[in-house]
């Protein structure tokens, strides 16, 4: 992924109901919505096989079957086209909600991967399907 983003990422979070839009699209056939749905569902399937489980990625709250993600967070190259590669994050219900989730990622972001990571542009909402 480093080599396709050439140091620039974006990442997009993914609502209840921005998932459910996105599969609507996936089913139709655009390439982003099935690129994201399908990191989706794999992320979905490690939280019900894989243990130690996945976490949250602003706390140490474990998802299961019985506490799934609220949201989920989509580190991509920035690209136009459908992402190759996608981390795929997920976010607990109470860390989904609450102010500045933008710059709670953020941090998160420069403490675990990039110290210097910074900002060149942000677009909102990131829906209908994410643009
Ligand atoms: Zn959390």
């Amino acid at each position: 992924m480093q080599s396709e983003a050439q140091g620039v990422f974006k990442y997009v979070i993914l609502t209840p109901e921005i998932v459910l839009d996105m599969s609507v699209a996936a089913l139709a056939g655009d390439r982003t919505a099935m690129a994201y749905r399908q990191a989706i569902e794999s992320f979905l399937d490690c939280i019900c096989t894989v243990r130690p489980t996945r976490q949250c990625l602003l706390c140490d709250g474990e998802f299961s079957s019985a506490a799934l993600p609220g949201a989920f967070v989509a580190l991509s190259a920035h690209r136009e086209e459908a992402p190759q590669h996608i981390v795929m994050s997920a976010l607990c219900d109470g860390c989904a909600v609450g102010a500045d989730l933008n710059g709670r990622i953020m941090r998160k972001y420069r403490e675990s991967m990039c110290p210097d990571l910074r900002v060149l542009y942000s677009v909102h909402p990131v829906h209908p399907v994410l643009q």
